[in-house]
């Protein structure tokens, strides 16, 4: 028997989405703490190109929180390959860039000034403080002193 209605199931499993990652919720807190208001749903999370993760409308900033295999970080060491159908995962993965590359170009041609948190940032407790130390810059950058 499930404790929930179908209803509420429904209600339930539609806020369970693979963006309420671990990894996310991480970046979330730290901006909490650091003071920053900032949308995870609202509708510029949902309609602006490639639907950014996190909106800071105060700054015009998006942050995308990137996993590292699915988004492709470069030389890094959560990002391998698969053993079986390596070409196969090559160009999916380069779609997947191609299409966040798209997606951040659109952006800045709206005037919003981009951010990129890849996940392995976020991994480590030990990397936070860095983290938590450099965002402020990132994300008072304005467009035209790039
Ligand atoms: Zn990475």
């Amino acid at each position: 028997m499930d404790v929930f209605t179908p209803e509420k199931r429904s209600e339930v499993m539609s806020r369970i989405r693979c963006r309420d990652t671990k990894p996310e919720l991480t970046l979330r807190s730290m901006l909490h703490r650091l003071g920053y208001r900032f949308t995870v749903n609202g509708p510029k999370n949902q309609h602006l190109p490639g639907k950014p993760d996190i909106v800071l409308p105060k700054h015009q900033t998006v942050i995308f929180v990137h996993g590292c295999f699915w988004h492709g970080h470069e030389h890094c060491p959560h990002f391998r390959l698969p053993k079986s159908r390596p070409a196969w995962w090559k160009a999916k993965i380069e779609a997947n860039r191609a299409r966040d590359l798209r997606n951040e170009n659109a952006l800045r041609m709206l005037g919003w000034h981009v951010v990129t948190v890849w996940e392995c940032a976020l991994r480590n407790k030990s990397d936070l403080p860095w983290l938590a130390k450099r965002l402020p810059a990132l994300i008072g950058k304005r467009i035209g002193n790039q």
